[in-house]
């Protein structure tokens, strides 16, 4: 059975996921090829040493399975795309690296990708298409919806539930939570890079510093 691989977004995303990709299939004992998509190109070639082609052409490739991880950062443009690969029944591919640490009971969705030094620890539950970058980590009892997004470093404690959609900014950290009590970030909420965000924070809005505050728009 011939399988093809595809790592979608050959620009910042991409490109660092692709070791981790590698890794992933190097692990698993398989030898199959990971191409990169990206719609900007309009013919393939070759991006770090991979062939790149846009999702048409990938399409017509032939393979009796194909699986695709989004590496994307904008979390409206992975949905767009995850909604796109169902339709065409095509697989969304997770992707963790080597030294990735995974403790206890962690239901992890379709399409991760968790980079090098990411750690998730015990009683976790993370939706779809989940992006941790480099350093980040998801301390227990959290509760993340589909398609968040870490950037690099991001400290989320015991405790806290992180609603669909949310992007959390680089070295930004989360105070934790109780059992009966855990600390929310609404639904499409920013967290800006290096907040110490030390309460709920509602959908939507941006909060930035130290204590994290509502960025109001004027
Ligand atoms: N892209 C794509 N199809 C889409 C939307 C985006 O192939 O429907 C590609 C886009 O051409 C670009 C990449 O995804 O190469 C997104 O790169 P960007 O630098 O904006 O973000 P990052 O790599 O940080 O996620």
């Amino acid at each position: 059975m011939t399988k093809l691989y595809a790592v979608y977004g050959a620009s910042g995303c991409g490109r660092s996921l692709m070791p981790v990709a590698r890794q992933q299939l190097v692990r698993a004992q398989d030898a199959s090829e990971i191409v990169f998509i990206d719609d900007s190109l309009a013919e393939i070639t070759r991006v770090n040493g991979h062939r790149a082609m846009n999702y048409t052409t990938f399409l017509d490739e032939t393979a009796d399975e194909k699986a695709v991880q989004i590496a994307i950062a904008n979390s409206r443009v992975r949905e767009k795309i995850a909604n796109r690969l169902e339709a065409d029944g095509i697989q969304l591919w997770s992707i963790m690296a080597d030294n990735v640490v995974l403790m206890d009971q962690i239901e992890l969705a379709a399409g991760a990708a968790l980079s090098p030094f990411v750690s998730i620890t015990s009683n976790i539950k993370i939706g779809k298409c989940f992006h941790a970058n480099l350093y980040s980590y998801v301390e227990h009892d959290c509760v993340i919806g589909d398609f968040v997004t870490f950037a690099p470093g991001v400290k989320c404690n015991g405790n806290i539930h992180i609603e669909d959609h949310a992007y959390i900014g680089a070295g930004a950290m989360i105070k934790q939570g109780t059992p009966d009590q855990p600390l929310v970030i609404g639904r499409g909420a920013v967290v800006g890079m290096g907040a110490v965000v030390t309460k709920s924070v509602p959908t939507g809005v941006t909060v930035v510093g130290n204590p994290a505050r509502i960025v109001e728009s004027k």
